[in-house]
């Protein structure tokens, strides 16, 4: 089967605002199955709150366009629901949840997406079995999964914790903010090779990312620049290679 012929998303002419502030205006982007794309830009160009906009989240109000998932407006989706579709997003900056034991969150994070797509669940053994074998690709700790989630984490933990969670939930969509911001060289090395392993080859990946150092490991298919709310530029690899080398103020 061709699955590379479905649109996954289809961002169009999307504008958004938080606390009346335009931060968005007018992002146009199509993302077919399997196809990895990354996002570029200057800090402060609207880059994470494109991709809390895209998973619903309900301090940002749309002023315009629209966003399609396999074809159909998302716009009146909740979070959970589009989470449940398959739409997953690691934070620029993992939120902390004491209290909350970070095995059973994750379990019911799983089981969730598997009641959604009517496949059977895993009872708390079999899911820590599942759990620890998908650690080792990111080469994690078993003992994070007895902490309370993030809490006390480090910086570079926190991203392992994220991609942990997307290898756990089989997304169709991942977008991952700066996963590679916190780790240094040998650690985004491992984590990078991980996400490779752990991206099934029908899913989409949006990589948020400044350095081109992510992409020598995770190659996309497309590299677009963000600024001022807006993709100002579309390439390939070699359009971030030039990036690297001249800075955004040349590249436009
Ligand atoms: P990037 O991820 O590309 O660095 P962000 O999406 O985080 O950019 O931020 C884009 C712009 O939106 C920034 O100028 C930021 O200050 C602004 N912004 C984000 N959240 C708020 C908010 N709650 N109130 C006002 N401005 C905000
Ligand atoms: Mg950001």
């Amino acid at each position: 089967m061709n699955f590379n012929t479905l649109n996954v998303l289809e961002v169009v002419n999307l504008s958004a605002k938080i606390n009346n502030i335009p931060i968005l205006n007018g992002v146009n982007l199509t993302l077919k199955a399997g196809e990895i794309h990354a996002i570029m830009g200057p800090n402060g160009s609207g880059k994470s709150t494109f991709s809390k906009v895209i998973s619903g989240h309900p301090s940002y109000t749309i002023t315009e366009g629209d966003i399609l998932w396999k074809g159909e407006s998302i716009l009146h989706l909740s979070p959970e629901k589009r989470a449940r579709l398959g739409i997953f997003l690691a934070f620029q900056y993992p939120i902390e949840i004491p209290g909350v034991n970070n095995i059973d969150f994750l379990r019911l994070a799983y089981n969730t997406r598997k009641r959604e797509k009517k496949l059977p669940e895993l009872d708390p053994l079999s899911f820590l079995e599942l759990a620890t074998q998908k650690l080792k690709l990111i080469d994690m700790d078993p003992s994070f999964l007895s902490r309370s989630v993030n809490e006390g984490f480090s910086g570079g933990e926190k991203k392992r914790n994220e991609i942990l969670q997307m290898a756990l939930l089989d997304t169709d969509l991942a977008i991952l903010d700066e996963t590679d911001s916190g780790l240094d060289i040998d650690a985004l090395k491992t984590v990078a090779t991980g996400i490779l392993q752990i991206k099934l080859p029908e899913a989409a990946l949006i990589l948020i990312t400044h350095y081109q150092r992510l992409l020598n490991y995770i190659k996309p298919d497309f590299v677009h620049i963000m600024e001022k709310g807006k993709i100002i530029k579309t390439g390939d690899i070699s359009l971030a290679q030039q990036l690297e080398k001249e800075g955004y103020t040349d590249i436009k």
